[in-house]
């Protein structure tokens, strides 16, 4: 498994993950930030953790974020 971590704060709403993972990122209408998709939020950082079959297409999510706010760490 994994953990995707988004400092959502500094989103530009480029769209770049969601043209990578789609199934785990949106753009908000709101606010016209991406949302990572089931996250928790702590001190507004957004988390979730994912299995192992979504980590290649979010890792393109992570290098194609231009302000690099998407991070993604390996728990089990
Ligand atoms: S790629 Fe980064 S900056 Fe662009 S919408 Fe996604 S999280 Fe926001």
């Amino acid at each position: 498994m994994y953990k995707i971590i988004q400092y959502r704060n500094k989103c530009i709403g480029c769209n770049a993950c969601v043209e990578a993972a789609p199934k785990r990122w949106i753009v908000s209408r709101k606010d016209g930030r991406a949302i990572l998709v089931g996250a928790n939020i702590k001190k507004g950082i957004h988390m979730v953790d994912i299995e192992d079959w979504e980590f290649e297409e979010n890792e393109n999510a992570k290098h194609n974020c231009p302000v690099n706010i998407i991070a993604i760490k390996k728990i089990g």
